[in-house]
């Protein structure tokens, strides 16, 4: 059974913009695949689709087992719970720790304090990153920083991991390594979703292949290829 499944799925902006237009699509549970497309082709969008930032206003969608039409708004941190999301710019709280901003995502869920530790301490050892557990985002580099940001976006040990221009913002050897944590959790056997503009990666670490212009799937590859010149 598909893990995400979108049938006919459009959306549309209060300013009228239409921005994804009858997208269908289905990934399967352990999948890694990249979404390319120009700036404005409708990424993002389609992200925030799955992890609920945002309601499909026709067509229908799931993902893990969620109805996305159907989830009320109690129920998003449920859904959140099986839908990891990295961001290019991190978002991390400033004001906590790594330890904190971690935490806080198993505190938000319910967890218990010392199931809570443990697993704080296991996902930074995963990203390398257990020596900076009380430092401050402020202190820790920008690929630190996207690491921790991945450390907490599995902490819940999500089937789906989200992420968009995870790399954006970061020089080709924190990509590579941001990479190689990202292949690592896939590898564990979590579907990833990945947003990205960087044809390198997606030349080199061969992965199915949902290209989207002007709202429309125009591509789905198997082991594709990027396919643009930026
Ligand atoms: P991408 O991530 O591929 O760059 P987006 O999903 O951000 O594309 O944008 C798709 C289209 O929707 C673009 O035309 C963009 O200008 C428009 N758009 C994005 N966000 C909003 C918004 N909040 N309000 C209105 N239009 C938006
Ligand atoms: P104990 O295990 O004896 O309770 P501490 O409470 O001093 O020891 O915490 C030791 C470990 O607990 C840290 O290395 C870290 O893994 C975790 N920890 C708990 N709360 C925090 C926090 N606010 N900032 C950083 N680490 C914390």
């Amino acid at each position: 059974m598909s893990i995400i499944k979108l049938s006919n799925v459009s959306k549309k902006y209060s300013n009228g913009t239409t921005a994804l237009r009858n997208i269908s699509l289905e990934i399967e549970p352990g999948e890694f695949a990249y979404i390319v497309g120009p700036s404005g082709a409708g990424k993002s969008t389609f992200i925030k689709l799955l992890y609920r930032e945002l309601k499909i206003d026709r067509g229908s969608g799931s993902v893990a087992t969620y109805d996305l039409s159907k989830l009320r708004r109690r129920d998003v941190p449920m859904l959140r719970r099986s839908v990891g999301v990295v961001f290019q710019d991190y978002k991390l709280l400033p004001k906590k720790t790594v330890y904190e901003n971690i935490a806080y995502a198993m505190e938000v869920i319910g967890k218990r304090p010392r199931e809570i530790k443990k697993r704080v301490n296991e996902v930074l050892d995963l990203v390398g990153l257990k020596h900076k557990i009380r430092s401050f985002p402020d202190e820790l580099s920008g690929g630190e920083q996207q690491r921790v940001a991945i450390a907490r976006s599995i902490a819940n040990a999500p089937k789906v991991l989200i992420a968009d221009e995870p790399t954006g913002n970061l020089d080709p050897e924190n990509s590579w390594e941001i990479m190689n944590l990202l292949e690592k959790i896939n590898l564990q056997g979590t579907t990833i979703l990945m947003a990205t503009h960087n044809s390198q990666i997606v030349n080199t670490l061969k992965h199915r292949v949902i290209a989207i212009e002007n709202g429309r799937i125009v591509r789905d590859q198997e082991e594709g290829v990027y396919g643009y010149d930026d």
